[in-house]
């Protein structure tokens, strides 16, 4: 059995219930969702969270879909859902909550005391905390760009090699063609913005084994990245012991230690040359860039490149964002 959020689920028992976590000005009570199931055989605690930026569906809508379909007789131990972690972002279609234009994955652990969005990381966390033995954080790319589903794990000083151990394993087993490592013990300093207080990153500190997957686009829900996350989730439950059977992977695998998003130097409309999961040479042309079809000129990859992700929307100023690549990466 296992408890969260003061619901017990006996061994068997499958639940799905709301928790009240806040509420608006004009009262209405914000909820969130919680899947609990509990297998008839004794094992672990594996949780997965989604939708902690509003607008990132695919890996939500996977677990909610497996939560139906998994066999409880056939299960050792138990799978605890949050399908939507931010119940505002979400509701807003966006990555942030317009309440108090947080971003939820920079707010764990949460603090009770805080704005909204903290107050609810704070709920989520303290039970993860209590009960995870695993867990894994679904996200996709922003709305304006596209990416086949890859996965990210992230080495943070302290922790240890036990749990980086088994946190590798559950990003190899996840079972997508390009998985990242981040290492946050250097200097490397590549992703933009804030990275303490990520979900996956809080997890690893308190020595739950944590990795993120990234399901394709946000704002959509692909039914082919629904499947991916399924088959992943399946496959992370089978290296925890949780479920029996052979891993589902991919012939190549690939870990990429090193990326950079690539930015627009000028405004105009972008027609990419490449796709998600290409491989190509420093020199080759990414994209042509030009204005109501006046070619302005084409943007050459800076070094050898793994295609990660590429903008979608076509429009770009100075400084957009116009793909995500790795620029080291090998054959895992
Ligand atoms: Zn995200």
């Amino acid at each position: 059995m296992v408890t969260v959020f003061d619901h017990a689920v006996q061994a068997g028992q499958r639940a799905y219930f709301t928790i009240p976590v806040g509420e608006l000005a004009h009262k209405a009570v914000i909820q969130l969702p919680v899947i609990a199931l509990a297998g008839e055989k004794d094992g672990p605690t594996l949780w997965i969270n989604g939708t902690v930026h509003g607008d990132e569906l695919n890996g939500s809508y996977a677990a909610w879909e497996l939560s139906r379909e998994l066999d409880l007789s056939q299960l050792a131990g138990n799978l605890v859902v949050t399908p939507i972690c931010n119940p505002m972002a979400f509701e807003c279609r966006n990555k942030i909550s317009a309440v108090d234009s947080m971003d939820m994955d920079t707010a764990f652990p949460g603090d009770d005391s805080g704005m909204l969005t903290q107050r609810i990381a704070a709920i989520i966390y303290r039970e993860i905390k209590r009960t995870a033995n695993a867990l894994i954080s679904f996200h996709t790319m922003a709305t304006p760009y596209k990416a086949e589903p890859y996965s990210v794990r992230k080495l943070v000083p302290g922790v240890s090699e036990e749990v980086n151990q088994v946190a590798e394993r559950m990003q190899r087993s996840f079972g997508v063609v390009a998985n990242c490592l981040v290492n946050l013990c250097g200097s490397t300093n590549e992703l933009p913005g804030v990275t303490s207080g990520a979900l996956d990153i809080t997890c690893l500190k308190d020595g739950i084994p944590a990795f993120m997957g990234e399901m394709g686009q946000g704002g959509k829900i692909d039914r082919r990245y629904v499947e991916v996350g399924k088959t992943g989730i399946r496959n992370v439950m089978k290296t925890l012991g949780m479920l029996e059977g052979d891993v589902e992977k991919p012939e190549r695998q690939v870990l990429i230690t090193k990326r950079r998003f690539l930015r627009s130097n000028e405004g105009g409309f972008i027609t990419m040359n490449v796709a998600s999961g290409d491989e190509v040479k420093a020199g080759e042309s990414l994209l042509d860039i030009h204005y109501y079809g006046d070619q302005i000129g084409s943007y050459p990859a800076p070094a050898d490149c793994y295609i990660i992700g590429t903008r979608e929307n076509p429009v770009v100023s100075t400084g957009d964002r116009i793909a995500f690549v790795g620029t080291e990466w090998k054959t895992w």
